[in-house]
């Protein structure tokens, strides 16, 4: 404790400011009895129009000028966040607008004792089916348990919740090889490190850079996927951690985890932490808790994990900096993990290091005007980079060209990945009778069918169907078509039958683990899976890509589509060929012109990149521009949104819309897009008031 704070508890009339996870309530002033020590970033339990709160202290100071009577603080509950992410959170909820209280309560873990279990299956679904039901007359109790985990692996004290299974039946399972009990969502074994590995001259080169970097400095470090970035990062990691700092590599997406942190763990010596949004909730607050009290000092993780109170912050690596999934955008608090580590690098000294194959333009734009040190390596570490043509799709699944090279690789005892950029089986329908295009009732996206629940599924909100009928005649009969990696992987069965066929996309996510771990030893033949699969994951046996139903990413209407294509296809081809075996990719398109599967195909970023700036410069694009952007949702939504338009166009603020957004189960929202330069956050700020909790602010699209 500082020796103010010190002060300020031993005197008598201290207030403590405390903010509160709840809506509309601007952080509230409680007395702290006498005897409490407090400090900022302590969570205390308070009284709020009578109902017991945790909240957290973000300010003591002496009562002076306030002469009415406060409520106590009822207890104190120790130290959750540190001051300096105190102030870093404190400025994402300026910047988007959010109250303090509600960014602290999602942000920070609640404590939690007991170390929770994650508990699985251990063998595949289908063949724990019979045994739920040999098991239903016998042992009722292990059949539900059986049962809830068949839709996924489950918290201990949820599947407890769900089932009433006291721990005998658990245990039970256990013994006899059904279920798995596991602290991490995945199972991976640490890799050796490669102590014989010797870095190349352009590895050192950047090595050498990032080790005698000053505090706060910030990189981007741009190579070909397999030219040796994640080595560079690792090696970093050690020395920071040597020199007493603590270190951060941040991952786009959960799939990315269990490999690098496998090879972590070589490196380093020892296994650094995990942390991301869907941990166990014992095991956030443990990770969490070891960080703050300086008891762990390298951690991997997704986006949240950015927010890890490190006491002494020496390095955060975001990898695959330009990714989209860094962005929070489905739930408060919003924000894009960069500003938030650029925030933190500022405030807390640390070295940021933001690497990619496909940085952002607008990265690398900053990168070239000087903002971000350019670091790069040019040369593939693993392999050569791989042979890749283009052959047309036309309306096949697999055309006779991936089919034929799919059966020669796995001849040859190579590893097939087939990338598919869409979900479910079929991933359009229209009816038979009357032709109408089959919608979401909800929204109006297309539904998608799946072969293996025999349903209909929106993937833009979540609503499900099972007989939908037709919106123009009533009509029950549906013509289906598109490709999802369902479809994909069924046909792949048709073809090869002997094969060894697994797939991997955000429905069978949970046994992601295992499929990674199978495609490592080598008792997988062909991975068939979504964009998941094509990014970071470094596997040498996979000689083969086969990249199915490409046209789809082009379709968007976002101004980033022509440049998220180039990533993900970029991504996907980056698989190939990356040990002794050359690689090949056969990329199905009818599109092989456009600019951005041109050059993905020619490896060429730099191309891509002026290509891309030449278009965002004449239409008015970041970086040449700021976007922001409010939506409003609700019942009001449509008025709010044209209120809103009024009061910034009236200061002279240029708007784009009102527009309305496709509803979300069922609830209208509208947008309203701003464009202006650096200012154009101040001069928003400055037209409107704090807005309505149904209006969000995104201060940078
Ligand atoms: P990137 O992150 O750029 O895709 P990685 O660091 O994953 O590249 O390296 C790709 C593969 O090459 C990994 O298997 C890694 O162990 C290996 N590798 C990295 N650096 C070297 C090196 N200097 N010599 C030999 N192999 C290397
Ligand atoms: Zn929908």
């Amino acid at each position: 404790m500082c020796a103010w704070c010190a002060r300020l508890s031993e005197a008598r009339g201290v207030i403590a400011r405390v903010a509160l996870p709840v809506p509309r309530t601007p952080p509230l002033d409680y007395e702290v009895p006498a005897g409490m020590q407090l400090e900022r970033g302590d969570r205390v339990r308070v009284s709020l129009r009578g109902r017991p709160l945790w909240g957290v202290v973000i300010e003591l100071a002496p009562d002076a000028a306030f002469t009415g009577a406060l409520q106590p603080v009822e207890q104190a509950g120790g130290p959750v966040v540190s001051p300096d992410m105190l102030e870093v959170i404190a400025e994402i909820s300026e910047g988007f607008w959010i109250p303090l209280g509600l960014c602290l309560g999602r942000i920070l873990p609640r404590p939690a004792r007991r170390r929770a279990r994650r508990l699985a299956l251990a063998v595949p679904k289908a063949e724990v089916l019979p045994i739920i039901e040999e098991l239903e007359r016998r042992a009722p109790v292990q059949a539900r348990v059986l049962q809830q985990l068949a839709q996924g692996p489950l918290d201990d004290g949820e599947l407890k919740r769900r089932t009433g299974a006291r721990a005998e039946a658990t245990r039970r399972l256990i013994e006899k090889g059904l279920v798995k009990a596991d602290p991490l969502p995945f199972s991976f074994r640490l890799t050796e490190a490669r102590r014989a590995l010797r870095l190349t001259q352009e590895q050192s080169h950047a090595l050498n850079a990032l080790e005698g970097a000053s505090p706060g400095e910030r990189f981007l470090l741009v190579g070909p996927s397999g030219s040796g970035k994640t080595e560079v990062y690792l090696r970093l990691m050690k020395e920071v951690r040597t020199r007493g700092h603590g270190a951060l590599l941040l991952e786009p997406e959960i799939s990315l985890l269990p490999q690098v942190w496998a090879r972590a763990g070589g490196a380093l010596g020892d296994p650094p932490g995990v942390y991301f949004g869907g941990l166990a909730p014992g095991e956030r607050w443990r990770v969490w808790k070891d960080v703050l009290d300086g008891r762990l000092h390298t951690v991997v993780g997704t986006r949240s994990a950015v927010y890890l109170p490190f006491p002494d912050l020496g390095l955060m690596v975001m990898d695959e900096e330009g990714e989209g999934l860094y962005k929070q955008d489905a739930m408060v608090p919003y924000y894009h993990t960069r500003d938030v580590a650029e925030i933190r690098a500022a405030r807390q000294g640390a070295v940021l290091v933001m690497g990619s194959a496909t940085p952002s333009v607008e990265s690398y734009y900053r990168a070239e005007r000087g903002e971000l040190r350019l670091l790069r390596v040019t040369q593939r570490v693993a392999g050569a980079p791989p042979h890749v043509r283009v052959v047309p799709e036309g309306d096949r699944v697999l055309t006779p060209d991936l089919v034929e090279a799919v059966r020669r690789h796995l001849d040859d005892g190579g590893q097939v990945m087939l990338w598919v950029n869409r979900l479910g089986y079929f991933t359009g329908a229209s009816c038979r009778d009357c032709r109408t295009f089959l919608p979401c009732r909800a929204c109006g996206s297309s539904l998608v069918f799946h072969f293996a629940e025999r349903c209909f599924r929106c993937h833009v909100c979540g609503v499900s169907a099972d007989r939908p009928t037709c919106p123009g005649c009533g009509g029950s009969r549906f013509r289906l078509y598109g490709i999802g990696t369902e479809r994909v992987e069924h046909e792949a069965q048709r073809h090869f039958p002997r094969a060894r066929i697994a797939r991997l996309d955000s429905e069978t996510a949970d046994h992601g683990g295992e499929v990674l771990a199978a495609l490592a030893e080598g008792t997988l033949d062909v991975l068939v899976g979504s964009q998941m699969i094509g990014k970071g994951i470094d596997f040498p046996r996979i000689s083969l890509v086969g990249a199915v139903n490409v046209d789809t990413l082009l379709g968007s209407p976002d101004f980033r589509a022509g440049e998220r294509a180039f990533r993900l296809l970029s991504g996907a081809i980056g698989r190939a060929g990356r040990g002794d075996r050359p690689g090949e990719v056969i990329v199905q398109s009818d599109q092989a012109e456009h600019y951005s599967i041109r050059r993905a195909v020619h490896g060429d970023f730099e191309g891509f990149y002026r290509e891309e700036l030449v278009y965002r410069q004449a239409l008015g694009y970041p970086p040449f521009v700021r976007l922001g952007r409010f939506t409003v949702d609700g019942a009001g939504a449509e008025r709010m949104a044209h209120t809103i338009a009024r009061a910034l166009g009236d200061q002279g603020i240029e708007v784009l819309g009102p527009a309305r957004l496709p509803a979300r189960r069922g609830v209208p929202r509208w947008q309203v897009m701003v464009r202006g330069d650096e200012s154009l956050e101040a001069r928003v700020k400055e037209a409107l008031p704090r807005p309505a909790s149904s209006v969000r602010w995104d201060p940078r699209v």
